[in-house]
């Protein structure tokens, strides 16, 4: 995209973040959820980043959309993953595999912040392995049935609508195909959601649970064709991943700006603690984890692109798939390390919610949990380097 285009969208989100930055600090302090974040996104015009003009969208190509998360992921965790909700794995999935008609009813809604949007796959029983899901549709005229549980959703208690996956009920071999379909959320007896407050970190995030019983959907709501709710969740997956790869790196970057200030300022043994030499590996470890996953989000974000610009080739899909998912790894994992060797360095303080290393260190470490665990990415990139008769799981 052009560079004037990509600046102005940076300028806002900078112009967000500083405005965020006290009320986040004392939602956190509060543990409770920072409904002030979509209010502020609204007003600084970040709702709808990916989202193409005439949706009312900015048009942000997947370079631009990941800095913008980078700088955002400063803010926290919890800031981050409410936009990976709403816009990579909630809006994205609408405008890659939806069609025109659900594109005029949800995307402008979401981009002015009428419609929060989250993202429905895992289970209480189906985490790795989606496909173990037990949520069923069927469908009853002009509509279809939902009835099961979604656990685990970021966004989950507060959207307005969710995209989500379910089996055809009584259906066997072949024909037991996922389908996904855009699920408005309204309707207490059919849609019942809870806050899940029972975390160690992210608490300015909402984290949700739901059920859905008969809950209905029109048949409209289909999302791509019925039987491919699998490849959707699968390609909303990487959008996701990058989500959280680009995130991590912005929790990186303040861990090391804030780990360096107060190497510069706090003195022990008659000397400033940054010409301790061991206190000085601490910030040298934290950039090289910058350094590294810095470059492999940028190259996530260009393979990213340029499957998102060529969407039947398979092999830029599936290269984009890989590099992402070694960014994910890579950053989040680098991420929990520059927050433990942040907290280090600011000794007690550090282990403590009043200061931002102590609130990064809660709040990153589920990075390396949700959009894929650690060992699923690892199993990716075996199963890339040894070929498909190695895959570790089905
Ligand atoms: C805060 C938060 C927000 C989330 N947001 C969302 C959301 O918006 N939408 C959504 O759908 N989900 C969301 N999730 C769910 C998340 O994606 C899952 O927790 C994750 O995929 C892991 O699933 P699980 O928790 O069931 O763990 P399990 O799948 O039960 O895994 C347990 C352990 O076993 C390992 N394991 C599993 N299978 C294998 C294997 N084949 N080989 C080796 N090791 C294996 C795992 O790596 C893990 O270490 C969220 C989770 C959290 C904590």
């Amino acid at each position: 995209m052009k560079a004037d285009l990509r600046q102005d969208i940076l300028a806002d989100v900078e112009a967000f973040c500083e405005e965020l930055r006290p009320i986040e600090e004392i939602c956190y302090l509060e543990h409770r959820y920072n409904e002030d974040v979509p209010r502020l996104a609204l007003k600084h015009n970040i709702l709808g980043l990916i989202i193409p003009p005439e949706y009312g969208g900015r048009g942000a190509d997947a370079l631009t959309y990941s800095r913008a998360l980078a700088r955002i992921g400063r803010e926290g965790t919890g800031v981050r993953t409410f936009f990976s909700g709403q816009t990579s794995i909630g809006q994205y999935p609408i405008l890659r595999y939806g069609n025109r008609e659900q594109w005029q009813r949800y995307l402008p809604r979401s981009v002015r912040g009428e419609c929060i949007l989250a993202f429905g796959l895992t289970e209480p029983e189906a985490g790795s392995n989606p496909l173990e899901m037990t949520t069923t549709y069927r469908r009853e005229g002009d509509k279809f049935l939902l009835n099961g549980v979604k656990y685990l959703i970021s966004n989950g208690s507060i959207a307005d609508a969710v995209v989500a996956f379910a089996y055809p009920e009584g259906k066997t071999g072949k024909d037991r195909r996922v389908s996904a379909f855009i699920v408005d959320t309204a309707g207490e007896q059919t849609f019942v959601r809870e806050e899940l407050h029972s975390k160690p970190g992210m608490f300015t995030a909402n984290t949700g649970m739901f059920e859905m019983i008969n809950h209905p959907v029109p048949v409209e709501n289909l999302l791509g064709n019925e039987g491919e709710g699998f490849k959707i969740a699968m390609g909303t997956l990487v959008s996701g991943r990058l989500s959280v790869a680009a995130g991590c790196l912005g929790v990186i970057e303040d861990c090391l700006a804030e780990a360096v200030e107060y190497s510069r300022t706090r003195a022990q043994h008659g000397k400033l603690i940054g010409k301790h030499q061991l206190v000085q590996e601490h910030l040298a470890m934290i950039e090289m984890g910058r350094a590294t996953s810095d470059a492999l989000v940028e190259r996530a974000a260009e393979a990213k692109q340029r499957a998102d610009e060529n969407r039947d080739d398979a092999r830029l899909a599936a290269e984009a798939d890989l590099k992402v998912a070694q960014a994910k790894f890579c950053a989040s994992n680098a991420a929990w390390e520059a927050a433990d060797r942040a907290v280090q360095v600011f000794g007690g303080r550090g282990w403590s919610e009043l200061y931002r290393v102590g609130r990064h260190l809660q709040d990153v470490r589920v990075c390396r949990i949700y959009e894929g665990t650690d060992e699923i990415m690892k199993l990716k990139l075996g199963a890339a380097l040894l070929g498909k008769e190695f895959e570790a799981f089905k």
